[in-house]
């Protein structure tokens, strides 16, 4: 059953649109559950009517005519339950309906079950059949596993058919203002063009993309089939001691190669769609493969997986010659729109082209997201339902205030968003009034404010925004930037840099934090939970090459400044900031050693993992700060992984138990009169910046972005005031109590426009 059950699922993901996925969907189940009808139907949310829309048994002719409410017959009664209908004589049911289009009368038996993605009901899948008899268990359990298997097809199909309409194999038909949710990662509005980037070799990524030049795109096909059968020979040679029957393999797969069927296949694509070559190669391979994916014979089916192989290999190629996209190819207002996002991409487009980033993987707390704040550039993350492959080329709205995107927009929707882009320009003018002066409140209390960054255009960026030092410098940004861990006069440069731009400020420098969703590609790291895994401080202990290079790095480009703070991170152990501190000193003294004069830095860790927050006092006990990563701290708190979409609406910095943590960690710090910061997003939010300063941090590092908008705040009331909202605050129990609560408190500070422009 498990083998049919992944077919259909399988061939319903491959199918060209909706209508084609759903009426897969009902021939391979009556097929499956030998029954005479198999029917499903889809409800339309602004009629709020479940609708015919495919059937293998009842007449075709009702397609798209026959509709139910949720009140009518059966169907509706399964939609509103939430749960499967099984009867064996469905016309004595007093909520049976007869339905005269579609000739239902024959039908006795019944079996509905409910298609429910993330709480919300889409529709009924339905089995009918003449004979008076319960389906049994088994039959029920798998009709239950087929729709929810199915839930998440036909969530992005509908989506993927709202914003898109393949009126034509090729011709786009494109609706106006069709809207799409995501989630908001960094503020602002974008309007521009999108350019998708698919990360890897990977065959189902490939986006659509049109071409003008056919011929130029056969002639890249045929050098990339050529290269990649040199390379298959190449390796099949090298590979001596390989036994006959894999070294036959590689023979098949040059065959498959040497063979017109699919290279003519792919040409004549590209001729007839006018689709570049990857995209022709995408769709013909994928074909092939759902065709053997179909086979029963065990050896056929194999034989899918070579074919996805050989794709990729042509794709590689193929993708070598065309991966850099010059310059001018990007449009000027660019929106980067790809499966997922990743600190790299962004910096493949030039900076003043970049307009907006959308990525469907990933959450607002993942640090591309994090990047995309410093970088100022209106981004959404985690838009699971975007049709990210034929997406190459249309308008977009990206509203980065609500996380939501608009296709193609009208003039109408145009103007909405230009008069907020306007609204927003006045408020940053507006700020700039006070780039200079402190973050003083009313009555006096004086908090500091620094910037995080992690590239040095966000360095310059930061002190036109008034920052009073950096907080956190992210080392990873330049080590992930590059194609090997950097040498140590490389480092030492580029801190160079970040200290020289800040002097005489402070510079807090992490070390490298690498793990967890930050990769670096010359040094991967492969982990079933990389979160829980060998992530930032962790990896640096077992590898003190790379920490005392780099420590030596950040003393020698020092020199003469001496404004550098080493910080540490992810700390879960005493020990391990005792070690971190050993080999600090241990590269200080070799510096020292090699005859420089550099003052020895301060050295600090970041509070990220709730075991940290327990040792607080013992930790300030032996460094000279603290600073909460309260991103990380979030999401090992709540056990919510900081870069699913799926769980994102958990991720939550003002639930009570991380509000508890972080007035615990700043009560345990401030009873050892070691300064205490917070370098986490919420330090930037301007309601939340209000609550850790009432709380008792020194300081809140954050992006350059948010840095005026935190001031403008803080300048605008008395510490009493900041302090009663926190009393209130800890005293409630639901996150969504505490967010209006802030809310409401900014409001009538008159800063409420700080938190983004009003809802439309
Ligand atoms: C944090 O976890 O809050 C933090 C500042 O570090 P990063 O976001 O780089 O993991
Ligand atoms: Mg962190």
């Amino acid at each position: 059953m498990l083998n049919v059950l992944r077919q259909i699922v399988q061939e319903v993901n491959s199918a060209a649109d909706l209508d084609a996925a759903l009426q897969i969907l009902v021939e391979r189940v009556q097929s499956a559950m030998e029954t005479e009808v198999c029917s499903v139907y889809v409800l339309n949310p602004e009629e709020r009517r479940y609708v015919l829309r495919a059937t293998k048994g009842l007449n075709p002719e009702a397609v798209g005519k026959v509709s139910l409410s949720a009140s009518e017959g059966l169907v509706g009664l399964v939609a509103v339950r939430e749960e499967p209908i099984n009867l064996q004589d469905a016309a004595s049911h007093p909520r049976y309906r007869y339905l005269s289009e579609t000739g239902e009368e024959r039908y006795n038996s019944f079996l509905g079950v409910p298609i429910i993605h993330h709480k919300r009901i889409l529709g009924v899948l339905v089995v009918q059949q003449s004979a008076r008899r319960k389906f049994d268990e088994s039959e029920e359990a798998f009709m239950v596993t087929m729709s929810a298997q199915l839930a998440a097809v036909l969530a992005h199909a509908e989506a993927t058919g709202q914003v898109l309409e393949v009126a034509h194999h090729t011709k786009r038909k494109i609706k106006q203002d069709v809207v799409v949710q995501g989630a908001a990662a960094s503020p602002g509005i974008a309007i521009g063009t999108v350019v998708v980037l698919s990360p890897t070799a990977d065959l189902y990524d490939v986006p659509d993309k049109e071409t003008k030049d056919a011929a130029q795109e056969i002639d890249r096909f045929n050098k990339a089939i050529a290269a990649a059968r040199e390379q298959i020979k190449q390796v099949g040679e090298a590979l001596s001691d390989l036994r006959p029957e894999e070294k036959a393999l590689f023979d098949v797969y040059v065959r498959m190669l040497d063979d017109d069927a699919l290279g003519n296949e792919v040409i004549r694509r590209i001729e007839e769609n006018r689709q570049w070559a990857q995209g022709a190669l995408r769709d013909v391979v994928l074909e092939y493969v759902a065709h053997f994916d179909r086979m029963d014979d065990p050896y056929l089916r194999e034989r899918a997986t070579d074919i996805k192989d050989l794709g990729a290999r042509v794709l590689a190629q193929l993708q070598d010659s065309a991966d850099a996209i010059p310059d001018h190819a990007f449009p000027d207002n660019t929106i980067l729109v790809s499966e997922e996002l990743t600190p790299s991409m962004l910096g493949e487009v030039p900076e003043h082209k970049l307009v907006g980033l959308v990525s469907a993987k990933g959450s607002a707390n993942s640090h591309v997201a994090i990047l995309a704040r410093a970088m100022g550039v209106p981004t959404l993350m985690g838009v699971v339902d975007l049709p990210v492959k034929q997406m190459d080329g249309i308008e977009l709205v990206v509203d980065g205030y609500r996380g939501r995107l608009y296709t193609h927009p009208s003039p109408q929707m145009r103007e909405q968003f230009r008069a907020i882009v306007e609204e927003e320009k006045l408020l940053v003018e507006g700020l700039e009034a006070i780039k200079d002066l402190p973050a003083t409140t009313k009555d006096g209390h004086r908090l500091k404010l620094c910037v995080n960054t992690g590239l040095i255009t966000d360095a310059l960026r930061s002190l036109d925004r008034g920052a009073e030092g950096v907080g956190l410098y992210r080392t990873e940004v330049p080590f992930m930037m590059k194609e090997r861990f950097p040498s140590e006069s490389e480092q030492a440069q580029i801190y160079r840099k970040q200290l020289a731009t800040f002097a005489p400020q402070p510079v807090t420098m992490r070390t490298l934090d690498i793990g967890g969703d930050k990769a670096l590609t010359y040094f991967p790291i492969e982990e079933d939970n990389p979160f829980l895994g060998w992530r930032g401080i962790r990896v640096t202990l077992d590898h003190p090459e790379i920490f005392l290079l780099q420590v030596r790095a950040m003393l020698k480009a020092s020199v003469g400044l001496n404004n550098l703070q080493i910080m540490l991170p992810m700390i879960t152990t005493i020990n391990e900031v005792e070690e971190a501190q050993h080999l600090i000193y241990r590269a200080y003294q070799e510096v020292i050693e090699e005859g420089i004069h550099v003052d020895m830095p301060k050295v600090g860790v970041m509070i990220e993992v709730p075991a940290a927050v327990y040792q607080a006092r013992s930790l300030a006990k032996m460094v000279d700060f603290i600073s909460v990563g309260s991103n990380d701290l979030t999401q090992y708190l709540l056990a919510v992984d900081r870069n699913n979409p799926r769980v994102a609406e958990l991720y939550d910095g003002f639930h009570p138990a991380v509000l508890s943590a972080m007035k615990y960690v700043a009560d345990s710090a401030n009873a050892e009169q070691c300064p205490v910061s917070v370098c986490g997003e919420m330090a930037g939010n301007p309601a939340g910046a209000l609550l850790l300063m009432a709380m008792g941090y020194d300081m809140l590092s954050m992006n350059a972005t948010n840095l005026p908008r935190v001031k403008s705040v803080i300048r605008s009331v008395d510490m009493g005031f900041a302090q009663n909202l926190l009393e209130q605050v800890m005293e409630q129990d639901s996150p969504h109590i505490i967010t209006s609560m802030v809310e409401l408190a900014l409001n009538k500070l008159g800063q409420g426009r700080i938190l983004g422009p009003a809802s439309n």
